[in-house]
Protein backbone atom coordinates (compact mmCIF):
# COMPACT_ATOMS: atom_id res chain seq x y z
CA UNK A 1 0.00 0.00 0.00
CA UNK A 2 0.97 3.38 -1.30
CA UNK A 3 0.72 6.51 1.06
CA UNK A 4 1.18 9.76 -0.70
CA UNK A 5 1.46 12.78 1.73
CA UNK A 6 0.31 15.70 0.14
CA UNK A 7 2.02 18.14 2.88
CA UNK A 8 5.06 18.73 3.94
CA UNK A 9 5.76 17.95 7.60
CA UNK A 10 6.54 21.17 8.67
CA UNK A 11 9.48 20.33 11.14
CA UNK A 12 11.47 19.16 7.47
CA UNK A 13 10.32 22.19 5.68
CA UNK A 14 12.72 22.57 2.90
CA UNK A 15 13.95 26.14 1.46
CA UNK A 16 11.85 27.34 -1.33
CA UNK A 17 14.07 28.82 -4.32
CA UNK A 18 13.07 31.81 -5.75
CA UNK A 19 14.54 33.89 -8.53
CA UNK A 20 16.03 37.20 -8.52
CA UNK A 21 14.21 38.02 -11.96
CA UNK A 22 10.97 39.54 -11.79
CA UNK A 23 8.44 38.03 -14.28
CA UNK A 24 4.82 38.12 -14.80
CA UNK A 25 3.88 35.33 -12.26
CA UNK A 26 6.32 36.60 -9.86
CA UNK A 27 5.93 40.01 -8.60
CA UNK A 28 5.93 40.12 -4.73
CA UNK A 29 9.38 40.92 -3.17
CA UNK A 30 10.96 38.23 -0.76
CA UNK A 31 14.26 38.25 0.83
CA UNK A 32 16.58 35.13 0.93
CA UNK A 33 16.77 33.88 4.05
CA UNK A 34 20.24 33.03 3.99
CA UNK A 35 22.41 36.31 2.15
CA UNK A 36 19.04 38.66 2.45
CA UNK A 37 19.44 39.26 -1.49
CA UNK A 38 15.84 40.41 -2.92
CA UNK A 39 13.69 37.77 -4.82
CA UNK A 40 10.41 37.55 -5.93
CA UNK A 41 8.05 35.31 -5.88
CA UNK A 42 4.16 34.55 -6.52
CA UNK A 43 1.31 36.09 -4.34
CA UNK A 44 0.74 32.33 -2.77
CA UNK A 45 4.44 32.24 -2.05
CA UNK A 46 4.40 35.92 -0.47
CA UNK A 47 1.46 35.02 1.61
CA UNK A 48 3.99 32.05 2.94
CA UNK A 49 6.33 34.17 3.38
CA UNK A 50 4.25 37.16 5.46
CA UNK A 51 2.89 34.21 7.94
CA UNK A 52 6.73 32.94 8.20
CA UNK A 53 7.69 36.50 9.21
CA UNK A 54 4.56 37.01 12.01
CA UNK A 55 4.84 33.77 13.18
CA UNK A 56 8.69 34.20 14.00
CA UNK A 57 9.46 30.88 11.54
CA UNK A 58 12.59 31.22 9.54
CA UNK A 59 12.41 32.02 5.89
CA UNK A 60 11.73 29.72 3.78
CA UNK A 61 13.19 31.45 0.81
CA UNK A 62 16.64 30.87 -0.41
CA UNK A 63 17.80 32.26 -3.64
CA UNK A 64 19.43 29.94 -6.32
CA UNK A 65 22.89 30.30 -4.91
CA UNK A 66 22.08 29.32 -1.45
CA UNK A 67 19.88 26.72 -2.66
CA UNK A 68 22.45 25.15 -4.40
CA UNK A 69 24.81 25.09 -1.60
CA UNK A 70 22.16 23.91 0.78
CA UNK A 71 21.66 21.02 -2.01
CA UNK A 72 25.28 20.20 -1.86
CA UNK A 73 25.53 19.98 2.11
CA UNK A 74 23.11 17.45 1.26
ZN1 LIG B 1 20.83 33.73 -0.86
Amino acid sequence: MEITRSYVDLSHQLPIAATSVMTDEQQHEVRCGTCARELYVDEDAHRLYSEALISGSDNPFRCEVCSEEYDDLG
